[in-house]
């Protein structure tokens, strides 16, 4: 059974009222997603519960870099570096079409809190940390040498620049990709169910949690030996941090122009005169840029974009590259995160420590708090060892050790990236006679990787059918999502599904009718139905765009 399938949510249900689980995870983001993996694919009996849609807390409003952190090492935390560095290659050979090399661009100014020496040292450590491979190792550049790499750094006075691997991703798409190959080890993940309390048995053990569907209104009990709160910024609500332990969140910003108004040629990374590091990452038609770094001290449901916001990024931008003449009216659309740091006394946001910390509490309930994308695999076999050791010992031995290093996530099965290219290739050629162009074919298998195979021969059978071009690409990609991704609303297909909402949000509107008849059919939506998913559509889209008018 695919209970991936939209169709069969009314089973899933069905099996989590009547099934005993070993652990329900709260939180469909990575974290949470990360542990159902591993849990799962070691043998434990796994559900997992999200309020909303999933990947839509933290896990779509990140920078989408799977990065080492270059900037931990001006905080010293050599430790955090190799760890997250190390992970870098192991995730990216999960899922090497999600999961892309990409290097980054450094450009040094005079006066910069970086001098070519440092910079230097530093590159050299973040290498040697990450166990970078010889011929990936950074690359110090003249300014000639930087300005031929990203013309728009002509007629800037640069003293150089340091050059670097990296690697990028779709933090949203890698979380759904590996919900879905927990699926396939038996995990039952559900979205748009709302954890409401833990349950306990009259000895204080947990017995369970107690959830309500968020579209249909029912209140149900999972029934669990064990409930790991991976709510990430909503942590404090399910807690059993201990009392001198305290959420900090804060909230970083990105915004998104066309790539014609920050024409980079690659990733820049730069020092702003404040001390931030700032982004600018290119994305097929669009540039984005960011993050702020500011405490956010409302509800986690409650994050918006403020005009300071755009217009600090945009300042950090024409500081450094005064002839783009940005200005917010070039800003298409825009999206806020959350950090959920540990506090950390006398500390500014910016220096609190992103690492990640897990309590045991002894009735069943396990936190786990901060971490980053990036480190998600460790960070999950670490919550997976404990509850073991704590939980099931008994079973230590036949549950064994974390078997994600050698896993491949969906569509991740490629042995290289050498292979993503190449099976890009043979699908432009099957695709280009019936009007794909490469760019939507490079977005399909970046997207999809193996799967987007068929992803193009259902376009091609709309195609042949009569349908015009958008409309089959449409029809092919929603079709895919709502029999193998869980697709229920839809907003989450421009959202978390496709990415639209933040990189194409011009293309919505145009798309909106299809996707909206495409679903009500589907569904049997009726016009009250359908008038609300418009109207959740429309507030996501003012939501993005609001500080812009
Ligand atoms: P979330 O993704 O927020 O997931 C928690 C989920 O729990 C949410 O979906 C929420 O709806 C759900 N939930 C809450 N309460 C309940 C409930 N009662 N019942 C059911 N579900 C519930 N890391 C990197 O490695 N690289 C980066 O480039 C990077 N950039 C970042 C940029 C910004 C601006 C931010 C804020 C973070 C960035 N990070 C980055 C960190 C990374 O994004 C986070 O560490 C990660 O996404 C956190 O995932 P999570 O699953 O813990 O939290």
């Amino acid at each position: 059974m695919n209970f991936f399938n939209s169709q069969n949510r009314h089973l899933l249900i069905s099996e989590l009222k009547k099934k005993t689980f070993d652990l329900v995870i709260v939180g469909g983001g990575i974290t949470g997603a990360g542990i159902a993996l591993d849990a799962a694919s070691r043998g434990l009996n796994v559900a997992l519960v999200e309020k909303g849609d999933f990947a839509s807390g933290t896990s779509s409003r990140s920078t989408k870099l799977i990065h080492g952190g270059l900037r931990y090492l001006k905080q010293l935390e050599l430790a955090l570096v190799a760890k997250v560095g190390k992970e870098r290659a192991i995730v990216h050979k999960m899922a090497p079409h999600l999961v892309r090399p990409e290097k980054m661009l450094l450009p040094l100014f005079s006066g910069n809190i970086f001098s070519k020496f440092i910079l230097s040292v530093g590159l050299f450590l973040y290498d040697r940390l990450a166990g970078v491979p010889a011929r990936d190792r950074y690359q110090m550049l003249k300014p000639s040498e930087g300005e031929l790499l990203e013309p728009l750094l002509s007629g800037i006075p640069i003293i150089g620049a340091g050059y670097y691997a990296e690697y990028r991703t779709d933090d949203a798409r890698l979380t759904l990709e590996t919900l879905k190959t927990a699926a396939t080890f038996d995990a039952r993940c559900i979205n748009y169910v709302q954890a409401q309390s833990v349950v306990y048995d009259s000895a204080g053990k947990v017995a369970g949690l107690a959830c309500k569907d968020g579209l249909v209104g029912d209140e149900f009990q999972i029934d669990a030996q064990v409930v790991v709160n991976a709510t990430g910024p909503w942590a404090e609500k399910l807690k059993n941090l201990p009392q001198s332990k305290k959420l900090f969140l804060t909230k970083g910003v990105h915004i998104v122009l066309a790539h014609e108004l920050v024409p980079i040629k690659q990733a820049i990374y730069f020092n702003h005169s404040d001390g931030r590091m700032i982004f600018l990452i290119p994305r097929g038609r669009a540039t984005y840029i960011g993050t702020t770094d500011t405490p956010h001290a409302g509800s986690p449901d409650e994050v918006k974009v403020a005009v300071e916001d755009v217009e600090y990024l945009i300042s950090a931008v024409n500081q450094v590259f005064p002839t783009l003449n940005l200005s917010i009216k070039g800003v298409e659309s825009s999206w806020a995160g959350l950090r959920p740091l540990i506090f950390e006394e006398g500390k500014k946001a910016s220096e609190m420590s992103r690492k990640d910390e897990l309590y045991f509490d002894s009735s069943g309930l396990v936190t786990i708090a901060g971490g980053k994308l990036t480190g998600f695999r460790k960070m999950a076999e670490m919550v997976v060892d404990g509850v073991i050791n704590k939980f099931f010992i008994n079973k230590k031995e036949e549950l064994g050790k974390a078997k994600t290093k050698s896993l491949k996530l969906f569509g991740g099965e490629f042995r290289s990236y050498h292979e993503v290219e190449k099976f890009f290739v043979e699908l432009c050629a099957r695709a280009k006679p019936f009007g794909l162009v490469r760019g939507d074919v490079r977005e399909l298998v970046f997207c999809y990787g193996t799967r987007s195979s068929g992803i193009v021969e259902e376009y091609i059978r709309g195609v042949e059918g009569g349908l015009m071009k958008e409309e089959a690409l449409v029809q092919a990609t929603l079709g895919y999502a709502l029999k193998e991704e869980m697709l229920l609303k839809m907003v989450d297909f421009f959202n978390q599904r496709t990415g639209k909402l933040f990189f194409h949000i011009s293309e919505i509107k145009k798309d909106m009718p299809i996707v909206l008849r495409f679903m009500a059919e589907h569904f049997a939506w009726d016009e009250a139905r359908k008038r609300k998913e418009l109207d959740t559509l429309k507030k996501a889209m003012f939501d993005a765009t609001v500080v812009l008018r």
